[in-house]
């Protein structure tokens, strides 16, 4: 049974690239007929994050994400949450000691900081490892009764890893192929701390094993833990679950992790939805706020280092998931692009109703006096030039002359459309207008007839309408503009120009 997890640390808000760590996930898992579990890894109590675990289930739940099994939701293994699982991770602590993959060790910060200052004072760089570790206070220096007495005594302690001596480790990842990786390279970490916590990585093989996960899926930030967590297997005795470690996201140049710092620099969101840092106050901004539709986002965030067959670019959730492919992963780093981000949510605004984007649209801070039926005709003539759709709204630019007047008129607009005679002419034509019914079908013709019958050009008339109505030359058809506005605003605003 295809089962796989999301192990988030509640260290911050969710990034782009944890939020694609969670679709791939759900996706693979989804794709295989198997489950997707979201995990909390919060046994690193220092850098706990008030509000991070609210945040990452929020976000999931907005991104369409939902976990079979979680700390909210429960579930055959739960507790979910590592921090309430103490009682198994006590359990296997005890188990790895009688092996000889681990040792205590009594070692303060002090005294390795003082071996460390040893070290650098020759030109070398300390590593507790199957080197160093007879020059220090732990089980396997000391005898067995000068254990037994600083256990009595209450010392703390922690446990490590024996790393084996010289030993090559084969490796496999389904996305990077084989690899090996000699054993002198690797440390003794540390499997549980002095308050008898374990760090990350114990507990980390501990809860995938217990939670019988057979594919882990995650940044490649954890490929060089790889062989660590394959000899962790083998010390307690388990069988391994597949490995499949995720590129990196590139800066919009293609160099370098993409980090909080280009969203500021490049004016794009990295997390998915604002998050406020309970120590500084500090908002960043989110994909949510920022406009963007779930359904986009996620589209977006899927490419970023996948491609489906065909090429294809737009699809919905289950259709990604029907499509999914861990062996078509890309293994080079993917580069974020806010273009290709707008591109996507523009997409997705046009294959919504005018209904649904209305819906969006009242439910976002947006005030208006027109009625429901001029905002559907607003959102249906704008629809096709929307990156977002409080686009529309008045402070938002692209939409704003549907709400309000122009209070001035472009410049550059102005010297192209208006000559000496304009005035004089859209004078006539607003009585012209009078009589004529507000619809864009009559509108258009009237205009037009009203042209021929002064011997001048569409141009001529409909630009310096434009400007007048808009106050740039820019927008949909202007009889469509002009029946939305209704006779008397559009009277006014002509009015306005001319004068
Ligand atoms: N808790 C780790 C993290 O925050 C999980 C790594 C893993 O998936 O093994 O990234």
């Amino acid at each position: 049974k295809v089962r796989v997890r999301f192990a988030p640390s509640p260290t911050g808000p969710l990034h782009l690239g944890g939020v694609r760590t969670a679709l791939y996930d759900y996706l693979f898992a989804k794709n295989q007929g198997g489950e997707f579990v979201l995990r909390i890894e919060d046994t690193d109590t220092a850098r706990y994050v008030e509000g991070a675990e609210e945040y990452i289930e929020e976000a999931l739940e907005w991104c369409g994400i939902i976990a079979d099994e979680s700390p909210k939701k429960g579930g055959k293994f739960a507790p979910y949450r590592q921090s309430e699982r103490r009682p198994i991770y006590d359990k296997y602590t005890e188990q790895i000691l009688k092996t000889d993959y681990a040792y205590i060790a009594f070692d303060t910060a002090e005294e390795l900081d003082a071996i460390r200052a040893e070290y650098e004072a020759r030109g070398e760089v300390f590593s507790y490892d199957n080197r160093t570790r007879n020059q220090l206070r732990n089980s396997l220096v000391l005898s067995d009764e000068q254990v037994q007495k600083l256990l009595d005594e209450k010392t703390p302690y922690v446990v490590r890893f024996k790393m084996p001596v010289d030993r090559t480790l084969n490796l496999e990842d389904i996305i990077r192929g084989k690899f090996s990786v000699n054993t002198n390279t690797l440390d003794d970490k540390v499997l549980v701390k002095n308050d008898g916590m374990p760090t990350y990585h114990f507990a980390n093989i501990i809860d995938d094993h217990e939670m019988e996960i057979s594919h882990v899926i995650r940044g490649e930030e954890w490929l060089p833990s790889l062989g660590l967590h394959t000899l962790l297997y083998e010390a307690m005795g388990w069988e391994a679950p597949q490995f499949a470690h995720l590129s990196l996201i590139l800066k919009p140049e293609g160099k370098g992790k993409l980090s909080k710092r280009d969203g500021d620099k490049f004016g794009f969101p990295v997390f998915p939805l604002n998050f406020t840092d309970p120590a500084t106050g500090n908002v960043s901004k989110g994909y949510r706020e920022s406009g963007y539709l779930p359904e986009a986002f996620i589209n977006m965030v899927a490419l970023l280092g996948w491609s489906p067959a065909n090429d294809k670019e737009i699809l919905s959730l289950d259709e990604m998931a029907k499509e999914f492919d861990l062996n078509k992963v890309h293994k080079a780093g993917a580069r974020f692009s806010k273009e290709k981000a707008e591109w996507f949510n523009h997409q997705y605004i046009q294959q919504k109703s005018d209904q649904e984007l209305l819906e969006i649209l009242k439910n976002s801070d947006f005030d208006t006096t027109l009625s429901d039926e001029k905002l559907l005709k607003v959102i249906s003539l704008m629809k096709e030039r929307l990156t977002f759709i409080k686009d529309l709204t008045l402070d938002n630019e692209k939409g704003k002359f549907f709400f309000e007047a122009p209070v001035s008129y472009d410049e550059k607009a102005s010297k192209k459309a208006w000559n000496d005679q304009t005035s004089a002419i859209l004078g006539e034509l607003a009585s012209h207008l009078e009589n004529t019914e507000f619809n864009a079908e009559s509108l258009k013709n009237a205009v037009h007839d009203f042209a021929e019958n002064k011997g001048l050009g569409m141009g001529k008339v409909m630009m310096p309408l434009r400007l007048s109505l808009v106050g740039e030359l820019k927008g949909p058809d202007v009889p469509d503009i002009m029946e939305l506005l209704g006779k008397e605003e559009t009277t006014s605003r002509i009015n306005n120009a001319i004068n």
